[in-house]
């Protein structure tokens, strides 16, 4: 089967026929593919009719300029799916066998028009119904999670068991020891792996052996709360005693409660946590240590005396049905942290900004663009979000994005790209790109691709920087980038308001 595709640049001279004729006559194509045309449909038909092809398809040009035309020969099956002034988007069957699609693209000669071409590229592979009806379920998975990257990416042979993408036989241990046990947390979190950093960040807590034991079992969700019993046990009410509203979980023993909310609101960490977007515990923690780790690490003991204390008070109320004072509890969780310290010489520092600490403004001209990726494990969907702001702080636009991932790094890396390819749609010159994925970040400043689940992506990222007047890339902790953060989770569960940048919601405001 023979394809013949020219750029034509205008099909009106009779010298031009006469050469697409030749070729047609020397090569016999299926199908032909022309572009800018610069004709209407009426006078390519007539020619389209003169070379005895069968179908035809057109888009016309805008003005003098562009159109496109796609002719195929009777034996060919062929479906418009899409189009645009730069693409036809078609499946192609022969004599209704061998389906497969093909996308005829016309490039644009200019650089700021590719961006939006790449995107509507990159969207035609989120047409689910067409995988799903020649692949597997599990195939159209691994599919659609493949990102597609800088094209000067080459391939090469990974061992994906390792960031570097090179085999070692440590890794190779680690994936044969991964493979044949569950991880038992799973049981409470749709992420199959949880940072290890997590047991250091309980077994080097400077608290009491009990209380880093209890915060152990609260990762693994083992503590009897009476959803536990419930589902374990069958009890028949699995509702909290003190409320008696809502199921007793790990979550809203601890945070969720009316009476856990008012202990935290008490705190000097000022926390309301909210139910929105609120992962599991072990989740939770972790996200705590690494906000604290480039703070100071005694405090993450604070809020695990503050669980405790919690929890005592819990059981007080089923065993012994006294109800607390949840000022008190938070004295009382404060008082023991700080004796434990004082008992163990460890110095006590000023408390920082709990979970959010300010964000900064870019300088005048400048929009920061604060990207996060919000990854599901199990669907292998994120959702992606860039929130633009200026100088005072005011939020001047935004993008979201919900794609097929194969990894959270992945997902990270492809967050960064949208910011960059919107905010260079929304035409601003001088950008500061914000991320909490260190290693992205890590890896665009030293221009060294090394992670090759997103390399390519990388590579796309740093070549669309150059368009910028001015492009830099900067880290910044999970709790600087809030905002991001809450577009990117709600994205990824459908929640996220379609008119967000004109409409701010209040759950969204109170982050920024
Ligand atoms: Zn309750």
């Amino acid at each position: 089967m023979a394809f013949l595709l020219w750029n034509c640049r205008g099909l009106g001279k009779a010298s031009t026929f006469r050469a697409l004729r030749n070729l047609v006559n020397k090569h016999k194509p299926s199908i032909v593919f022309l572009m800018e045309t610069k004709q209407r449909k009426s006078k390519l038909d007539r020619l389209r009719s003169r070379l005895h092809f069968h179908g035809s398809f057109y888009i016309d040009p805008v003005g003098i300029a562009g159109g496109l035309a796609l002719w195929w020969k009777e034996e060919i099956n062929l479906t418009v799916l899409s189009s645009s002034k730069n693409y036809i988007d078609t499946s192609i069957a022969i004599n209704d066998q061998h389906c497969w699609y093909g996308t005829f693209l016309y490039g644009s000669p200019y650089l700021e028009e590719r961006a939006d071409i790449w995107a509507n590229m990159s969207s035609l592979r989120s047409n689910d119904n067409i995988l799903d009806d020649l692949f597997s379920p599990a195939e159209v998975r691994a599919i659609q999670s493949i990102p597609i990257g800088n094209p000067d990416c080459k391939d090469s042979l990974i061992w994906p068991a390792n960031k570097n993408g090179i085999y070692s036989a440590r890794s190779g241990y680690f994936s044969v020891l991964d493979s044949s046990q569950a991880t038992p947390i799973t049981s409470q979190s749709n992420d199959p792996k949880i940072d290890k950093n997590i047991w250091k960040s309980i077994w080097k807590l400077h608290a009491p052996p009990k209380i880093r034991s209890f915060i152990w079992k609260l990762c693994y969700n083992a503590v009897a709360t009476k959803e536990n019993l419930h589902s374990r046990f069958h009890l028949s009410d699995g509702k909290c005693p003190r409320c008696h509203d809502s199921v007793e979980s790990v979550e809203h023993v601890l945070f969720f409660c009316p009476h856990a909310q008012a202990v935290w609101k008490a705190s000097d960490f000022n926390y309301c946590p909210s139910l929105e977007g609120f992962p599991c515990f072990a989740k939770w923690w972790l996200h705590l240590f690494y906000s604290f780790m480039t703070v100071d690490h005694c405090h993450l003991s604070l809020v695990a005396f503050v669980c405790w204390f919690l929890w005592k008070s819990r059981n007080a109320l089923v065993f012994q049905g006294s109800c607390d004072n949840p000022i008190e509890i938070w004295h009382l969780a404060a008082r023991s942290d700080a004796e434990f310290k004082d008992v163990n010489s460890i110095p006590s520092r000023p408390l920082p900004n709990f979970l959010v600490s300010p964000w900064q403004s870019p300088p005048a001209d400048f929009i920061k663009v604060n990207c996060d990726a919000s990854f599901d494990h199990r669907t292998k969907k994120a959702g992606l979000a860039a929130i633009f702001r200026n100088s005072n702080g005011e939020v001047v636009g935004g993008s979201t994005m919900l794609v097929s991932s194969f990894s959270v790094v992945t997902a990270e890396a492809l967050a960064c790209r949208l910011g960059v390819v919107a905010a260079f749609r929304q035409g601003w010159k001088k950008i500061i790109l914000e991320s909490d994925n260190e290693g992205v970040i890590s890896r665009l400043l030293k221009h060294e691709f090394s992670c090759w689940e997103s390399a390519s992506v990388e590579a796309d990222i740093l070549s669309f920087s150059f368009l910028f007047d001015v492009c830099s890339f900067s880290f910044v902790r999970r709790s600087s980038n809030g905002a991001a953060d809450w577009l990117a989770k709600n994205t990824r569960n459908h929640s996220c308001p379609r008119d967000w940048v004109l409409s701010i919601p209040p759950e969204l405001a109170s982050l920024l």
